[in-house]
């Protein structure tokens, strides 16, 4: 069993329109736009990464807003949600203050004895906020979100498959314990994580196959502390047997990928270099950066891609 995997890095979706992605994660949910790049295999559409102040591993939201993508189906072989940690008490501030986001399908449910507000962003993927006792990470209030209210990164992601065996048994691989089941949905959680150490497995075996588009998860990333680390945990997949891809280099991060039984795309990304490599803390995420192999581009692309604010 592995003990390098530290919970999530980042959870990276489709959106179909970059400003209103934009304005959704930074004004609505107050995360901190933390880089604005290009997607590196793709560089006329952008990357956008929200998260904590400097971008922490386990607090990274990242979007690949193709314009006018068409919305994804739900159904199994994909994150069905992702969960932000919040303080407690504070579900009833953010009813309200989705309310006037018009952020759609929103419902206050019971998981696992944890309180959640449930709801859409605007492709209709579906996230959750969920009071988390002793989460001591600390917030990002610089969007006007107070501290007693702000996101302190993810909490969880509930996978939906078709069946949950082998699933289970890969996160069982990679350092999680089985801890809790409830209604169909098996939780498993990793020790000494970043925070956002809980993984839910959704059994639906009746329901079609998800069809990637706006509004879908795109991949879910897994932290490690350094590429010493990813390299134990590459090595350790491929004698699994698993098709890992070499080593990728992120400018922000390291990431290999892999797709794991049941369809869902996971990635392995190091906590090393981060966020502020190529830029100050101070004004992260406010200029456009590019990849060296992309810098020749930016004439073009500071022309073509859509202004956001911010
Ligand atoms: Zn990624």
């Amino acid at each position: 069993m592995l003990k390098q995997i530290k919970g999530l890095h980042h959870m990276t979706s489709i959106a179909s329109d970059a400003a209103e992605n934009n304005a959704f994660f930074t004004q609505a949910l107050g995360l901190r736009r933390v880089k604005k790049t290009v997607n590196f295999d793709a560089p006329e559409v952008y990357h956008l990464y929200y998260g904590d102040e400097v971008g922490s591993p386990g607090s990274v939201m990242t979007y690949f807003p193709f314009q006018n993508a068409a919305r994804g189906s739900k159904g199994t072989g994909e994150v069905g949600e992702t969960v932000f940690s919040v303080p407690e008490g504070s579900l009833g501030f953010w009813a309200d203050r989705l309310a006037t986001f018009d952020a759609a399908n929103m419902a206050e449910v019971d998981h696992f004895g944890e309180k959640r507000l449930r709801f859409d962003n605007p492709d209709g993927e579906g996230f959750a906020l969920a009071e988390v006792r002793d989460d001591a990470r600390p917030g990002w209030t610089g969007n006007g979100v107070s501290e007693d209210h702000a996101i302190r990164g993810f909490h969880a992601a509930t996978m939906r498959l078709q069946d949950t065996g082998a699933m289970g048994e890969l996160l069982g691989f990679m350092g999680y314990d089985k801890v809790d089941t409830m209604d169909g949905v098996t939780r498993f959680a990793v020790q000494e994580g970043t925070g956002a150490n809980t993984i839910d497995l959704a059994a639906m075996p009746d329901a079609k196959r998800a069809q990637q588009g706006a509004g879908s998860v795109h991949h879910i990333a897994f932290a490690v502390e350094d590429r010493a680390a990813q390299l134990e945990v590459r090595k350790a997949l491929l004698d699994t047997g698993y098709q890992v891809t070499p080593v990728i280099d992120r400018d922000y991060f390291w990431a290999i990928y892999f797709r794991t039984p049941g369809g869902v795309l996971f990635e392995v990304a190091t906590n090393e270099p981060g966020f502020d490599r190529d830029e100050d803390r101070a004004t992260l995420g406010e200029t456009l950066r590019l990849p060296t192999q992309h810098e020749h581009l930016r004439p073009f692309l500071e022309q073509h891609l859509q202004p956001l604010e911010g």
